[in-house]
Order: C-alpha cells, then structure tokens, then sequence
C-alpha cells in the first residue's frame, strides 16, 4: 500500500532541547521525501516518531490520515535502514534479509520467495550464503536495505544510510536508491546532512534547523528561490552580500558596500531600509577583464561589481576565483570548461550578473 504521512505540530523534548519544535509537514504518497539539515537539527528524531520509536510530546503522526502516535513501532509497517547498516554479524545474507519474516512467522515458500526477490531489487542475489564481514561496506547497506524492504513495508526510513561509505560508492548508491524507489513505488523518508544526496536523489526536500521547518520544496524550489540566507548557503553555497534594500516592487534595488544590485526575486514583505542579504550563486558570476569592460556604457552596467582576482584554484571541469570587491568582501565565482583562463592573480576585473539570478533575503544570523 502507498501511504501518505502526516507530522501535525509535532515536537518532541529530548534531555533540555526541543529536537524536534512544532513540524508540520505532508509527505505524499509514493514520494522519495528527503529531510536535511546540520547535525543536531533533529532530523533523525523526526524519523524515529515515524517509526514509533519516539512518541511526541506534542502532536500527531498520521498515515493516510489514520493517527500513529500511540501505535507500537512492529504494528507501523514500517522498515528502516541505518547508518551503520545492523546486520547480525554471525547469520548470513539469506538469513538476515529474512529475520523480519521469521519474527511474522510467515510459511517458509513465501519467506525464500520475499527474500528472493528482496536479494534482486537491490542486485545481491548471489550473496545469500554470504557472511556480512564478507562483503564490502555498500554490499552490506544494501543488504540492510533489502531486509528492511522484505516485509514490504508501507514507508522506508532511512537514516544517513550511505554515510559510512567512501566516496565513489556513495554516489553509485544514488542511482540505485532511486532506481529501487521507482521500482517499489512506496514511500520514503530519508534524512542526511548532504545536501547533493538530497538534491541528486529527492522528489522533495524540508530543511530543518534547530528543531524546525525551514523550508520545504523541490531541488530546484530550494536552489533557485530559497526564502532565507540559511537555505541559501546550506543547498549548494552561494554569495551573500550585505546590503540595505532601497526599492522594492517587480525589480528590488539593494545597496552594497560594493556598489548598487538589482534583484528580480526577493522574500515578500522586506521594507525599503531594512537590512538584507542578495544572495548570487558562483557560477552566475562573469568575469571581466576590467579593461574588456570599460568600453560599455554606464546603463548597460547593472549589476557590475568591481574585484580583484585573490585566487584561482583549478579543478579540471571547473576553476574557483576568490575575489575581494571593496571593503573586503569576498565572493566565489566559478567557471566550467574554460578552455583559457579568464583572469590571473592580482588583475582588476568586472563581475557580472543578471538581476534574475539574485535573491534578496532577510538578514538573519548564520551557522547552525
Ligand atoms: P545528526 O545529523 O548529527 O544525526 P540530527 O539532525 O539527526 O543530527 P537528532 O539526533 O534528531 O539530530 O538530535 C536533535 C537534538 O536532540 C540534538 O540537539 C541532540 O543533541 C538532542 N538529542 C538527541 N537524542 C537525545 C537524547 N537521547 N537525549 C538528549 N538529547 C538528545
């Protein structure tokens, strides 16, 4: 069965802190539902109420409306995979994909076909006889997952399931996640800290922070139009320079300390005067030579920042500048493909950007 699951003005009090403050928040059907944020934001608290291995302090879990709160985790249907993957280290693939069947007491014809099957969704059907310190750390998480998939659960949890692994397999891992999402169409809710797991993989993505909902939305929503300068900077980086709004309206104008910036998307409901941050991500930045640019008209200069190159790092399909505008600001650009360098160390360019690719946001503190 799909399940669509509800947190009603969820909170849940851990020691002195309030892990997890008020969540509301509707997770559809069939969707593959990322939460992320920093560590400590109470994302796995969150998940451990889905599961019923938390109850809330405050509030609902619902699943297709039907209230959870105070049913038992083994009567949720629901099938969770961990960090650290919780094999039984002394029985094998077959027998550890097969543990949740046994606990149902399900006929053993049904139980070899399940985990079967289960093996073959995610490719380690010929490993049943394995021991789990035979196989490396991403065939083991893989088992994990098929264990937690065999009693075809109505929603799977997944909580940084691909954290212990190294780099590579992390990102092969991706790719078979979502492939086995489409495969099962049930739904799944999985937290990380990693932002480009979750806008690589997710249908939709909440970020929290301190315990709350910051925002809520497809991966493009969050990159392109994030409603704070938390969003902005956690979901892929961005520069965020310090300024006071002077006009809103369809076209926002803000004034920087590195000269005047024209937005076409800001959060509603800023007032001119009040403090702000434009947000502009790296690889909307062009670079100038400030020599190219000098012959351009002052009207044909909006959002021209001047800057020195303080850095080039290069990274084969990309190259990161480092560039100080005027009282020591810093931004990031990035270049992809260059084939010859725009600019070197110590010249005098003009970056460019478009008013679209800004975003005005309220200031606001930053950090976790
Ligand atoms: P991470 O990415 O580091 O796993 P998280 O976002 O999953 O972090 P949680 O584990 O949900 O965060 O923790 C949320 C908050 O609750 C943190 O401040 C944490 O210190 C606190 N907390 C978690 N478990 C307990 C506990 N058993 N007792 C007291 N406080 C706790």
């Amino acid at each position: 069965m799909t399940v669509g699951v509800k947190f009603e003005s969820v909170t849940k009090i851990l020691g002195q802190s309030r892990a997890v403050d008020d969540l509301t928040l509707a997770i559809g059907a069939g969707e593959l539902f990322f939460l992320l944020g920093p560590s400590g934001c109470g994302k796995t608290t969150a998940l451990r109420t889905v599961a019923g291995f938390y109850t809330p302090d405050e509030g609902r879990i619902l699943f297709n409306g039907q209230d959870q709160s105070r049913v038992p985790p083994h009567k949720r249907n629901t099938g969770m995979v961990f960090q650290n993957y919780a094999l039984w280290p002394h029985m094998d693939v077959q027998n550890n994909v097969a543990y949740g069947l046994k606990m149902r007491r399900v006929s053993r014809a049904e139980k070899d076909k399940r985990v079967r099957h289960a093996l073959e969704i995610v490719h380690m059907h010929g490993y049943a006889e394995r021991m789990p310190n035979q196989l490396s750390g991403g065939q083991q998480q893989r088992v994990a997952l098929a264990r937690a998939l065999v009693i075809e659960p109505d929603v799977v949890l997944l909580d940084e399931p691909l954290s212990n692994l190294d780099a590579k397999l992390r990102i092969e891992m991706r790719t078979q996640i979502k492939e086995i999402h489409r495969k099962i169409g049930r739904t799944m809710i999985y937290v990380t800290h990693d932002q480009a797991e979750a806008l690589s993989m997710a249908d939709r993505i909440a970020v929290m922070r301190r315990g709350r909902l910051v925002q809520v939305g497809t991966p493009q929503e969050l990159y392109t139009l994030p409603e704070s300068a938390f969003v902005a900077q956690f979901i892929g980086g961005t520069n965020l320079l310090c300024g006071t709004l002077e006009e809103a309206g369809d076209l926002l104008t803000v004034k920087t300390s590195a000269g005047i910036v024209r937005a076409k998307n800001g959060v509603r409901g800023i007032a001119p005067g009040e403090p702000v941050f434009c947000s502009v991500r790296p690889e909307s930045l062009r670079l100038k030579l400030a020599a190219e640019s000098s012959g351009v008209s002052p009207s044909d200069r909006t959002n021209e920042l001047h800057a020195e190159v303080q850095s080039i790092m290069y990274l084969g399909d990309n190259e990161q500048y480092s560039l100080r505008l005027a009282d020591n600001v810093t931004m990031h650009a990035v270049e992809y493909n260059s084939t010859t360098r725009k600019a070197q160390v110590g010249d005098q360019v003009a970056l460019q950007f478009d008013a679209q690719a800004v975003v005005v946001l309220p200031q606001e503190e930053l950090g976790d």
